[in-house]
C-alpha cells in the first residue's frame, strides 16, 4: 500500500469518525433536551389544569371537559379519581370509558400522590405510542389527579430528520474532507518521493545540495538533516578515499614488502613487492596467510605478532637461487581494536654485499701490507742481528727498496680509490689527441718495453682521433693498461693498441699474446684486489687494484671498459670513451 493510499485512508476513517461522533452526540443531546423541555412544559400545563380543576368544583361532564382541556393544551388529558378510575379521557371516546383500566397504579400518578408532580415517559396502552405522561394532583373535587399524555413520535421524526440532515452534512463533510484528503495526501507523497529520490541520488555517491526547495515544516527538516548529513558522510567518504589513495600510493611505491593480515590471519593488503618477494598470486586479499605463504621465517614471525609479541626480525633467504637476503619484521597490529599483524619485508642483499666487500677489502688490504712488511722485517732483522757482507747486504736493500715501493704503489692506489670512491677526483675535460696521449704513455713505459723486447703497435682510424677527457686521468688509465699488457706478455711479443669510432664514442683496444683471462674471470678482474691467479701476489709488481682504478676513472668520464680473449690468445681489454661534442653544439 503507498504512503498516499495509506494517509487517504487515515485521515478518511479519521473526519468519518469524527463526523460520526459529533453527530450522534448532537442528536442525543438535542433529544434529551427536547424531553427536558417538553417534561417542563407539561409539568407547567398538568399544574396549571390541576389548579384550574381545583377551583372549579364539581364536573358535569368530566370527559367532555378532558377532551376540551385537551384540546386547549393540545396533549392527552386524562381525569382520574383519588381511587384510580379514569372519569375523562380527551382520547378515549364517549362510552370507552368503562373500559379503561385503573390508573391509580401509573408511574406518574403514584409519583404525583407522594410528591404532587410525576412523569413517566412509556408506550401508552391507549394508543401504542410511545408517551410523556405527567400528572398533578387536584386539591379539592371530583378529580383527584389530572393527567397530560404527549405522544413522543413527532419528537422521534423530528430527531430523525435531525439525523438525515446530519447524515447529509456527513456526506457533504466527507466529500469535502475526500478531496482534501486526496490533495493533500497527493502532495504529501510528492514530497515523500522527493525525499525518497533524494536519499537514492545519495546513495548513489551524488552527494551535492539538492535544486528543490522542501519547505520548513517537519518533512522539509527530514529533507534537510538527510541532506546534511549525506553530505557529511560523502566528506568522510572523500577523505577516507584520499586517504586509501595516499596509503595505496605509498603501498606501491615501496621497495619494501608489506604485508597486513587480519586477527584470524587472513591476507588484508600485500604490496606488489611483497608479492614478487614471496611469489604470492596477483590477489591474495582474503586467504589466510599460512595457505599462500611458503616460507617458514616468513610465517613464524607473522604468527609471534599475532599473538601479541613482537618477534625479532630475522634475516631469511626467500629465493635461494636469487641469492638476495630479506629482514622480515612483524608487529602486532594495536592502532584498532581488530587486532592483526604488519609484516615488513627489508631487502638487506645491497647491504650485506657491500658489508661483505668492505670486510673482504680491509682484509685484502691487511693481507697485501704484511706480505712487503713481513719481508722487510725479515731483511731488516737479517741485517742487524747478523750483518751479512756488503754485496748481500746491497742485495737485502734491494729487495726491501723493491718492497718499499710495492708498499708506497699499494697507498698510492689505494688513496687513489678513496678519492675516487669519495667522488673527489676533480674531472678537468677537454678534448685530447688520442696518438699524442698513448704516445707519452708508451715513452713512459719505454725501458720495460725494451728490457723485454716488445713492441707497441699503435693504430688509430680517421674518427677515432680524438676523446673528451681528462688527459692526466686518461694518461693513468693507458699506463695501466699497457703496464698489464707488458706484464703478462711473453717476451719479444706484439702489443697492439687500436682506436676505432663507435658513433659517439671511441674505443680503445689493449691487446697482447699472453696468457689471457680465463672467460669466467674476465668481469671479476675489474674486482678491488682480484687477480686470476692468486699465487702472483708474492709478485711485488702488482697491487690488484689498477684495473679497479680504470674502471672507476672510465666511468667518471661516462665511459666503460671491458676485457675479452683474443682468439688467437691473449687478452684484450677495451675502454670506450666519448668523442667531444661538435662545435655549436649547446652541449658542448
Ligand atoms: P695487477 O696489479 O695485479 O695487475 P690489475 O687490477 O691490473 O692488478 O689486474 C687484475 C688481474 O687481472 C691481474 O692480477 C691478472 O690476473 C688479470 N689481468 C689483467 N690484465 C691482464 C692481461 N693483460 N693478461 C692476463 N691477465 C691480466
Amino acid at each position: 500500500m503507498t504512503f498516499r493510499t495509506r494517509t487517504f485512508i487515515a485521515i478518511l476513517i479519521a473526519s468519518t469518525l469524527a463526523l460520526a461522533v459529533s453527530t450522534a452526540l448532537t442528536t442525543t443531546w438535542l433529544r434529551k433536551a427536547t424531553l427536558a423541555d417538553i417534561e417542563a412544559s407539561l409539568s407547567r400545563q398538568a399544574a396549571l389544569a390541576a389548579e384550574l380543576l381545583s377551583d372549579r368544583g364539581a364536573l358535569v361532564d368530566p370527559d367532555a371537559e378532558a377532551t376540551v382541556l385537551g384540546g386547549l393544551t393540545g396533549t392527552r388529558v386524562t381525569f382520574i379519581r383519588a381511587d384510580g378510575v379514569v372519569i375523562g379521557d380527551s382520547s378515549v371516546p364517549d362510552g370507552a370509558l368503562a373500559g379503561v383500566d385503573n390508573h391509580l397504579m401509573r408511574e406518574e400518578v403514584q409519583e404525583a400522590s407522594r410528591s404532587g408532580l410525576g412523569t413517566a415517559v412509556r408506550q401508552s396502552r391507549t394508543t401504542g405510542e410511545e408517551t410523556m405522561y405527567t400528572a398533578a394532583v387536584v386539591q379539592r373535587g371530583a378529580v383527584a389527579f389530572v393527567r397530560l399524555g404527549l405522544p413522543l413520535t413527532w419528537i422521534e421524526g423530528r430527531l430523525a430528520m435531525t439525523r438525515r440532515l446530519a447524515w447529509a452534512g456527513l456526506a457533504v463533510g466527507l466529500a469535502a474532507a475526500l478531496l482534501l484528503t486526496w490533495a493533500t495526501s497527493a502532495w504529501l507523497s510528492r514530497r515523500v518521493r522527493g525525499i525518497a529520490a533524494l536519499a537514492t541520488r545519495y546513495r548513489e555517491g551524488d552527494f551535492s545540495r539538492p535544486t528543490i526547495d522542501f519547505g520548513r515544516d517537519e518533512i522539509g527538516a527530514v529533507a534537510r538533516a538527510l541532506g546534511e548529513t549525506a553530505r557529511d558522510l560523502g566528506a568522510r567518504l572523500a577523505d577516507v578515499a584520499r586517504e586509501r589513495a595516499h596509503m595505496d600510493a605509498v603501498l606501491q611505491g615501496m621497495v619494501e614488502g608489506a604485508i597486513l593480515v587480519d586477527r584470524t590471519g587472513r591476507l588484508l593488503i600485500t604490496n606488489p613487492a611483497a608479492r614478487t618477494m614471496l611469489g604470492l598470486p596477483d590477489d591474495p586479499g582474503g586467504r589466510p596467510f599460512l595457505e599462500v605463504v611458503r616460507h617458514p621465517g616468513v610465517a613464524a614471525q607473522l604468527t609471534a605478532a599475532l599473538t601479541g609479541s613482537r618477534p625479532v626480525p630475522t634475516e631469511v633467504r626467500l629465493d635461494h637461487e636469487s641469492r638476495r637476503s630479506y629482514v622480515a619484521s612483524a608487529v602486532p597490529v594495536e592502532a584498532n581494536r581488530e587486532g592483526g599483524a604488519v609484516l615488513v619485508l627489508h631487502d638487506v642483499t645491497e647491504l650485506r654485499q657491500a658489508d661483505q666487500v668492505r670486510r673482504d677489502f680491509v682484509a685484502n688490504v691487511s693481507h697485501e701490507l704484511r706480505t712487503p712488511l713481513t719481508a722487510i722485517r725479515g731483511y731488516v732483522e737479517a741485517l742487524t742481528d747478523d750483518p751479512p757482507g756488503p754485496d748481500q747486504a746491497r742485495a737485502f736493500l734491494k729487495i726491501i727498496a723493491r718492497h718499499t715501493a710495492r708498499m708506497e704503489r699499494l697507498v698510492t692506489d689505494l688513496l687513489t680509490l678513496a678519492r675516487l670512491d669519495a667522488r673527489q677526483e676533480v674531472l678537468k675535460s677537454e678534448p685530447c689527441q688520442v696518438n699524442t696521449l698513448l704516445e707519452s704513455v708508451t715513452s713512459e713505459m719505454d725501458a720495460a718495453i725494451t728490457a723485454r723486447g716488445l713492441r707497441v703497435v699503435t693504430r688509430l682510424t680517421q674518427g677515432a682521433q680524438v676523446i673528451q677527457g681528462d688527459p692526466a686521468k686518461l694518461h693513468n688509465v693507458f699506463r695501466n693498461l699497457l703496464e698489464n699488457a707488458i706484464k703478462y706478455s711473453p717476451e719479444g711479443a706484439e702489443i697492439d693498441i687500436a682506436a676505432v669510432e663507435s658513433g659517439n664514442e671511441v674505443e680503445v683496444a689493449v691487446s697482447d699474446r699472453g696468457p689471457g683471462i680465463p672467460d669466467t674471470e674476465l668481469s671479476r678482474i675489474f674486482e678491488r684486489f682480484y687477480r686470476v691467479d692468486r699465487s702472483r701476489t708474492l709478485d711485488p709488481g702488482g697491487t690488484g687494484l689498477g684495473l679497479a682504478i680504470v674502471k672507476h676513472l672510465v666511468e667518471l668520464h661516462g665511459g666503460r671498459v671491458s676485457a675479452r680473449n683474443r682468439p688467437d690468445g691473449g687478452a684484450c681489454v677495451i675502454v670506450t670513451l666519448p668523442v667531444p661534442n661538435p662545435p655549436g653544439d649547446p652541449d658542448a
